[in-house]
């Protein structure tokens, strides 16, 4: 009889090799997140305990101190790397209120299940949530070695460039799950250095209509906007001129900011032309009429709900009166509507 815990050599024999399934099982689910190498090295350390925190060292009598070294007043074990430390909080915040969706925890365990788990569109919130607490970890570091931490707005944007370098063009934020739309009820800023334009369409009953959309910065400001009248049956042919329409417009400012995200409410075709991007990339074809959005040098595709697409909605319905590209916040041709609706989601930004 195996003196271990009363358990036969083959039970315990079949306990490792579960085990070791389930080891296989993690390491393959990390690899689908495509991260970047030393951010999976991180988590495959983590996985195995083997993390230089401070639990780890004082085990090996080399600190005395295992609480988190920012003064949160607990362990800083693998839950509190994850997410239970309030520095990681606070950068996943940053990035939620930048549009993307990155999801938080408190609980080893339950992140584990959330990454085995995840595909297909929690794939991005998965690369951004690991990268942040990677970023967060050597942050960590620095103020160990006697350095200043980096800042939270920092390791956000780091966090952001990291995951869309490696994923080039294939990245989507926002909510494709139509449950998950109620979480954006107000116009999101893109990250610092980035672009955002919204675009929108609007149909008449006769046949009248208009694409509209407008660009901001991170801090909401007004960069452009643009209107185009036409004629049309299909409303969302219209939405996916209004996109097209873009290049008609692109500026040097564009191709000089760090990325441009183009959002609009109608999934299919944000979807649709992320297909056309996504299909490039493996065939370097793409359609002549979306081929400028190869040049910028990020490109994400967002699908909002309605509420937070109100500007460029705005536009579309201007623009079925009359055609108009306002370029200076200052033209007296912009209507009061349009500004008083900029402002408010402005505002917003400053009150969030
Ligand atoms: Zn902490």
């Amino acid at each position: 009889m195996c003196k271990f815990s009363g358990k036969s050599i083959t039970a315990l024999a079949f306990e490792a090799s579960l085990e070791h399934g389930t080891e296989l099982e993690r390491w393959s689910c990390l690899k689908k997140f495509k991260l970047k190498q030393k951010t999976e090295l991180f988590w495959w350390r983590l996985q195995n305990n083997c993390i230089p925190s401070n639990p780890f060292l004082v085990k090996r009598k080399i600190c005395i101190s295992s609480h988190c070294p920012r003064g949160c007043g607990v362990d800083e074990d693998e839950n509190h790397l994850i997410g239970g430390c309030f520095k990681i909080k606070n950068v996943i915040s940053i990035i939620n209120n930048w549009g993307f969706m990155v999801p938080s925890f408190d609980n080893f365990q339950r992140c584990m299940d959330f990454l085995l788990n995840a595909n297909g569109r929690s794939k991005l919130g998965a690369n951004l949530f690991c990268t942040t607490v990677y970023l967060v970890w050597k942050s960590r570091c620095k103020l160990i070695h006697g350095d200043k931490e980096e800042s939270d707005n920092t390791l956000a944007a780091n966090a952001i460039s990291m995951v869309v370098s490696s994923n080039f063009l294939n990245i989507q934020t926002g909510s494709w799950d139509a449950n998950q739309l109620g979480l954006f009820s107000t116009w999101h800023p893109p990250p610092p250095g980035w672009i955002k334009i919204n675009v929108d369409a609007a149909l008449k009953s006769n046949n009248m209509a208009g694409i509209g959309g407008v660009a901001r910065d991170d801090k909401g400001r007004f960069l452009m906007a643009f209107g185009e009248k036409c004629w049309h049956w299909d409303i969302s042919q219209l939405e996916l001129l209004a996109v097209i329409h873009l290049k008609n417009l692109v500026k040097d400012w564009m191709f000089e900011a760090q990325g441009v995200i183009i959002e609009g409410d109608n999934c299919n075709i944000i979807k649709l032309i992320q297909n056309a991007v996504k299909a490039w990339k493996v065939s370097k074809m793409i359609d002549e009429n979306l081929a400028f959005l190869l040049d910028f040098n990020q490109i994400v595709f967002s699908c909002s709900p309605r509420v937070s697409n109100k500007l460029a909605d705005i536009c579309a319905n201007l623009a079925i009166d009359s055609s108009f590209l306002w370029e200076n916040i200052l033209d007296f041709s912009i209507p009061s509507s349009f500004l008083y609706c900029l402002k408010e989601e402005c505002d917003a930004l400053d009150n969030s």
